[in-house]
């Protein structure tokens, strides 16, 4: 199994200097053009342009919405050869805003289909009841034993709930093993739910390529069950799966949606999978034989990248989120059990994970 190499050697130098990347040609009929996403760590995505010789192109991961990230796309289309007219159709590898967003722009420029996979339509479809967000969220934040006065920070704000209203509703519901209609071009749908239950990766065997979105990253690991509303249940093992599936292309080169192009994806999978393993064991630690731990004190006993304390708003529901898939596949795998009480309250039962 190949050791992980950096293909995009420019862009992970833009990375490490806080630059934006260029615009490149990666190769055959495949450019990734960097959107600015300046409000968040990961700073930018990546959008890619895929074309097929006959003037059609797709646009995978459009990215964030901005006046910025509007024009950094016609640069970006222009240095290609192309129009905004050429784009047939628009994937969105999962619901997220600096992925999603600028679809509904792009889609109303070009006529483009949007394609997504329908568990995400049907999360983003949650947003347009407003009451019932706060309801879910409310139910979740006191099941995972939030105390009361963290509660205001952690709903989802009311902004953010008319912006989730405001994306791009899909045209084209994508299945695990469709193919995207881009005449010349074989790009299948892999379902690798995780990240988020719907997330899809787009492969392309004629070119040995992975579009690979949030699902693997090179560098950062990517939250697991950062749904912004409804169930999380089963997001580990589901994104466990989804390490395993990406692993019949074990050489192919990773286009990420972030950070910078590698090949070595098989290794970095099992990388990944060995992180959420030892976070798994942390949690199994931080229980120890006592009682009475909710998700919340769970998360708040483990490491994080960035203080607890310096966890707040969005963060600390990422954080919350994650430790909760993995409480739920400790309790799966008999590893830890829940108690009585009015929140989940955990026994540990076998030290190895
Ligand atoms: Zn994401
Ligand atoms: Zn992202």
């Amino acid at each position: 199994m190949d050791a992980m190499l950096i293909t995009g050697a420019v862009q992970k130098q833009a990375w490490m200097d806080r630059t934006m990347p260029p615009v490149e040609h990666v190769r055959g009929d495949i450019w990734s053009i960097p959107v600015d996403f300046s409000q968040a760590p990961v700073r930018y995505t990546f959008a890619y342009l895929v074309m097929n010789g006959a003037g059609q192109s797709l646009l995978i991961d459009p990215g964030f919405d901005s006046a910025r990230g509007r024009s950094q796309i016609a640069i970006g289309l222009e240095r290609a050869g192309m129009t905004i007219e050429s784009i047939v159709g628009i994937v969105s590898t999962h619901l997220h805003p600096d992925h999603l967003g600028m679809a509904e722009h792009i889609a109303g420029q070009s006529g483009a289909w949007i394609g997504m996979h329908p568990r995400e339509s049907a999360l983003l479809a949650l947003y347009d009841d407003e009451a019932s967000v706060t309801e879910v969220d409310q139910r979740w934040l006191e099941e995972i034993g939030v105390p009361p006065e963290r509660m205001g920070e952690l709903l989802t704000p009311p902004a953010t709930i008319r912006y989730m209203q405001g994306l791009a509703r899909t045209t084209l519901p994508l299945e695990d093993g469709d193919f995207l209609p881009l005449p010349g071009r074989s790009l299948r749908v892999v379902a690798t739910p995780g990240h988020t239950p719907g997330h899809v990766c787009i492969v392309d065997e004629d070119n040995e390529i992975v579009f690979s979105g949030d699902h693997i990253l090179p560098r950062i690991t990517s939250n697991v069950g950062l749904t912004s509303t409804g169930t999380r249940r089963g997001a580990l093992a589901q994104y466990y799966s989804s390490l395993d599936r990406m692993k019949q292309w074990p050489d192919f080169e990773v286009l990420p949606a972030h950070e910078y192009r590698f090949s070595g994806l098989a290794h970095r999978a099992d990388d990944l999978a060995r992180h959420h393993r030892e976070r798994a064991q942390e949690i199994v630690n931080a229980v120890g034989s006592s009682e009475g731990y909710s998700v919340y004190s769970i998360a708040q006993r483990i490491s994080w990248s960035r203080s607890w304390e310096s966890l707040h708003d969005v963060n600390l529901r990422a954080a919350l989120s994650e430790t909760e898939a993995h409480v739920d596949f400790l309790i799966d795998a008999g590893k830890l059990e829940i108690g009585g009480g009015e929140v989940m309250r955990l026994v540990r039962r076998h030290a190895a994970v």
